[in-house]
């Protein structure tokens, strides 16, 4: 793992010498691995510290810290689920390119289905701790015998029917010309856009691209450099602190990680019940331990296990607690911030569903971050497209996936991953014609 208080560069090179590379080497090779993994601007940012970057650049400093020491078996645990579908082509291209370089071994942990239809020669399906089949990825594909790993296929997101356009109501969530900037970096600028109730508006977009700054934005956890965002018609971006209280009842977040949103130290009931204690207009507190068991039944956990603690969960059942959690303030709207990203593809699927009828029941709001598309093309009725920190497409789902505007769109969606590995190997011989 990253150390915070050190600058990434020192952190790579610090590894170098011990292992025979040169001192004045190691620097030059840190620069080209950081480069090579994706860090724009390498040159000046191998001097920044790990907090200066977004989740999802850490996660390519650690693939280069892995990279250094060009191992003999490079153990490779979920290398790119945090990244782009564009960054992670170029970080399996990667790996394969140093795998023939060296003749290392790599050993995948990946719960994506797509990634192993891309890199791997053999596949080893995992459950409960047993292995259940192995196979050619292309056998376990199209000839799963297991019914786990049927299941697995069958939940690959991005097949499902898209959903239609909501009719036209007054917005929920109205964002005009949003903007922020840290010093003389633009991390948002001129964001507008517009959330109806009961209604799931996508922001995907590369790491890096500002959606968490967005969110944070609205949330007044950054304060904005310009623009507005008015929440029935009240200005997230300029109301007093009193008026703010109150409005983050109805605008709560879901983050990526459950581990680290969750206090480990917290009882289930705790956690979900602190919502009362801040806010304890919402409920008598006679009436708190019914209601914290009704919350854990609309999320599909046990309310039996309230008394347990967040690491007796499983990480999605983590991810429920922290949807129980947003509920019991009785949100309108619910800003998902990469919430299912660390998930199994099974898991995912069923937390999309469980916010699918959530929202059906309750009438919710939800701004979905993610930057990985076939999950969003299942889910959202609008989509919203960040570059740069700039939105450079939005509309309906289906005209986003069927009829993309701009380039940067068409790529993004061509660079999500199938998981057929016939698919993959036909995309691959259009790309080598399209070099060559
Ligand atoms: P995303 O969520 O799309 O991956 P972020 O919103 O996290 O992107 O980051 C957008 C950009 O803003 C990144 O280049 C990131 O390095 C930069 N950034 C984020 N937070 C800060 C901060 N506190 N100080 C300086 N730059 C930041
Ligand atoms: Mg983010």
């Amino acid at each position: 793992h990253l150390n915070p208080v050190y600058t990434i560069g020192w952190q790579i090179e610090e590894m170098m010498p011990a292992h025979g590379m040169a001192r004045d080497k190691a620097r030059a090779r840190t620069l080209q691995l950081l480069q090579r993994v994706g860090i724009p601007e390498a040159e000046s940012k191998i001097d920044a510290y790990p907090h200066q970057f977004s989740g999802g650049q850490r996660q390519r400093i650690m693939i280069a810290m892995a990279l250094a020491l060009k191992p003999d078996i490079l153990i490779a645990d979920e290398p790119t689920t945090a990244l782009d579908v564009t960054v992670q082509a170029q970080i399996l291209a990667l790996l394969e390119e140093l795998q023939e370089e060296t003749g290392m071994g790599l050993l995948l942990i990946t719960h994506d289905l797509g990634v192993v239809a891309e890199v791997a020669d053999r596949v080893v399906v995992m459950n409960s701790g047993e292995i259940v089949e192995t196979g050619t990825a292309g056998q376990i594909y199209s000839d799963a015998k297991h019914p786990y790993t049927q299941k697995l296929i069958a939940a690959v997101p991005g097949t499902g029917e898209m959903a239609t356009p909501l009719e036209a109501s007054k917005p929920l969530l109205e964002v005009n010309g949003l903007a922020k900037h840290y010093g003389d970096f633009v991390a948002v600028e001129g964001a507008s856009f517009t959330v109806l109730p009961g209604e799931s508006v996508a922001i995907v977009g590369e790491s890096g691209s500002g959606k968490s700054t967005l969110a944070k934005t609205l949330l007044r956890l950054e304060e904005a450099t310009a623009g507005e965002a008015l929440y029935l018609g009240r200005d997230l971006v300029t109301i007093s602190p009193r008026e703010l209280f109150d409005l983050r009842r109805e605008v709560q977040m879901i983050f990526q990680d459950p581990t680290q949103s969750l206090n480990p130290r917290m009882s289930v009931y705790d956690i979900i019940a602190e919502a009362f204690v801040i806010h304890p207009e919402i409920i008598p507190k006679a009436k708190r331990r019914d209601r914290v068991a009704e919350l854990l039944s609309y999320v599909g956990l046990e309310p039996g296990h309230m008394q347990r603690y967040p690491h007796q969960f499983s990480g999605g059942q983590r991810q429920r607690i922290a949807i129980a959690r947003a509920l019991a303030m009785e949100p309108k709207l619910i800003i998902c911030d990469e919430a299912v990203s660390a998930l199994d593809v099974s898991i995912q699927a069923q937390v999309i569903e469980l916010l699918a009828g959530l929202q059906d029941q309750f009438g919710l709001s939800y701004i979905f971050i993610a930057h990985d598309l076939p999950l969003v093309r299942d889910f959202a009725h609008r989509v919203v497209v960040m570059q740069a920190g700039r939105i450079v497409e939005q509309g309906p789902v289906a005209q986003i996936f069927d009829d993309p505007q701009q380039e940067y769109t068409r790529e993004l969606i061509a660079a999500s991953l199938s998981p057929d590995p016939e698919i993959q190997a036909e995309r691959r011989r259009a790309q080598m014609e399209g070099v060559a």
